[in-house]
C-alpha cells in the first residue's frame, strides 16, 4: 500500500495523531542531521573537497539556500556531542536542547530561539544562569510553540539583567542613553534619527500604534497611506498634543508660537506668513495655523504695526471644548478613530473672516484632519447642529454629505 492510500485510509480523528508522529519522526531525524554536521565539521570534508566554507558545501550537497545552511551549521553546534579521537564524548552546548531534540519533543524553529536567547546572556551572568535559562526554556519548548519560547526567553534575559551587578546595566538603568539627533533640511524639513531606552520605547511604539491605524474606508476608498506614512503621521501628531498639554498645565491657553503676517494674507489668502524661528509659510498654512489656538496670530498692517484683532475671542474656552467632545466624541472627519484628547477645534467659518468661536461653528479633528480641511477640497458643515462632511468631487462625483460612522 502506498503512502497515499495509508492515509486516505484512515479516519478524520486519527489523522492528528498521524500528522503528530511524522513531525516527531522528521525532529528526530533533524537531530541525526545535525549530529552528522557537526561530525563532517569536524572532520573538514568541506576542505577536502575544496570550498571555500562548510555552508557553501552544505548548500551545494543539499540544494539549499547558504542562509539556510548556515542555519544547520549554527544549530549543530549548540547540540551536537563531540567525540574525540581517544572516544572520549564531550557533551553538547546546550545538552538538554540536545536531549530533547533527539526525543523528537521540539523542533529546529525551537532550538533557533533558545540558543539566540542563551546567547544574549550577558558574559558576568556565568554558565550556572545559562543552564537554569537552557533549564526553564525546554520545559517552555515541551509544551509551547517557539514564540512563548522566545517570550518567556525575554522574560528570563531581563530577570538577569535586574538581579546582575552589571556596572554598566545599572548606569543604564539609572540614566539610559537616549539620543536624538535633529537636522534642518535647507528646504525646511527636518530629519532626525535617535535611539530610546527599551520602557520608553514601549511607550512610544504603543503610542505610535494608537496613532497610525489604518483610517476605515470612506466611500469605500480605504486609507492609501503606507504604514510608515501612518506612522509619520501618527508621530507628529503626538508632539502635536504633547505642546497643547503643555500650554494646558502652564494655565489655560497659552500659546506657543507666533505668526506674523499682514492682513491681506489673513483675508485673502494671498502672501506668505513667517514662524517665531523665521520659517516661511504659504498663506494657506498661516490661515490653518490661525485656526489653532497653540499659534498666536500677530496680524500687522502695511507698516508692520500689529494690529489688534480681538485675539480672545478666537480661542475655545474650556466648556466649549467639553460640549465639542459630548457632541463629537473624537475628529469628526468620516472614518477617524482618534479620540478626542488628539484633536483640535477647527472653525468652520474661518476666524479670519469673521466666524463666531461658538458650538455650531466648531468640530474637533485630528491635526491631519485638520490639514486636509484646510489644504483639499474637503468640506464641513453643520446640518441640524452636527458636522457633515462633503467629499472631493474625485473621491464622490455627487459629493454626498457623510459623517464619521464610528461615532454614531
Ligand atoms: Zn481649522
Ligand atoms: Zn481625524
Amino acid at each position: 500500500m502506498s503512502a497515499v492510500q495509508e492515509y486516505t485510509a484512515l479516519r478524520g480523528s486519527e489523522l492528528p495523531a498521524a500528522l503528530v508522529s511524522r513531525m516527531i519522526q522528521i525532529r528526530k531525524l533533524h537531530a541525526e542531521m545535525l549530529d552528522i554536521i557537526h561530525e563532517m565539521g569536524s572532520r573538514q570534508i568541506e576542505e577536502a573537497a575544496e570550498y571555500p566554507s562548510r555552508a557553501k558545501y552544505l548548500s551545494d550537497l543539499l540544494r539549499i539556500t547558504t542562509r539556510r545552511a548556515t542555519g544547520l551549521i549554527a544549530q549543530a553546534e549548540q547540540v551536537a556531542e563531540t567525540v574525540t579521537p581517544t572516544g572520549y564524548v564531550a557533551p553538547a552546548v546546550l545538552p538538554l536542547v540536545r536531549d530533547a531534540l533527539h526525543e523528537g519533543a521540539i523542533d529546529a524553529e525551537h532550538v533557533e530561539v533558545i540558543a539566540e536567547t542563551i546567547k544574549a546572556i550577558p558574559g558576568w551572568a556565568g554558565t550556572e544562569n545559562k543552564q537554569i535559562v537552557e533549564s526553564a526554556l525546554i520545559e517552555t519548548a515541551r509544551i509551547s510553540d517557539p514564540r512563548v519560547v522566545k517570550r518567556y526567553g525575554r522574560i528570563l534575559l531581563a530577570r538577569i539583567d535586574q538581579d546582575g551587578a552589571d556596572p554598566y546595566q545599572e548606569d543604564n538603568l539609572a540614566e539610559p542613553a537616549n539620543e536624538l539627533h535633529i537636522q534642518t533640511q535647507p528646504n525646511g524639513w527636518v530629519k532626525f534619527r535617535g535611539t530610546i531606552d527599551p520602557e520608553a520605547g514601549e511607550v512610544f511604539i504603543g503610542l505610535i500604534g494608537e496613532l497610525s491605524l489604518p483610517q476605515s474606508p470612506t466611500e469605500g476608498v480605504p486609507d492609501p497611506r503606507s504604514v510608515e506614512r501612518r506612522r509619520g503621521d501618527g508621530f507628529v501628531q503626538l508632539f502635536h498634543s504633547a505642546a497643547q498639554i503643555d500650554r494646558k498645565t502652564a494655565g489655560g491657553n497659552k500659546p506657543h508660537l507666533h505668526l506674523f503676517l499682514d492682513l491681506n494674507t489673513l483675508l485673502e489668502g494671498i502672501g506668505t506668513a513667517t514662524m517665531d524661528g523665521g520659517a516661511f509659510l504659504p498663506a494657506s498654512a498661516a490661515r490653518r495655523l490661525a485656526c489653532d489656538a497653540g499659534v498666536i496670530p500677530v496680524v500687522l498692517n502695511g507698516d508692520s504695526v500689529p494690529l489688534d484683532l480681538g485675539q480672545e475671542h478666537r480661542l475655545v474656552k474650556p466648556s466649549q471644548r467639553n460640549a465639542l467632545i459630548a457632541r463629537d466624541r473624537g475628529c469628526a472627519f468620516p472614518g477617524c478613530h482618534l479620540p478626542a484628547r488628539w484633536t483640535d477645534a477647527h472653525h468652520i467659518k474661518l476666524w479670519s473672516e469673521g466666524g463666531l468661536t461658538d458650538l455650531h461653528n466648531l468640530v474637533l479633528l485630528c491635526r491631519r484632519h485638520h490639514r486636509l480641511v484646510h489644504h483639499s477640497e474637503w468640506s464641513v458643515r453643520m446640518v441640524k447642529g452636527l458636522p457633515y462632511f462633503t467629499p472631493p468631487k474625485w473621491l464622490d462625483p455627487q459629493r454626498k454629505l457623510l459623517r464619521n460612522v464610528l461615532r454614531q
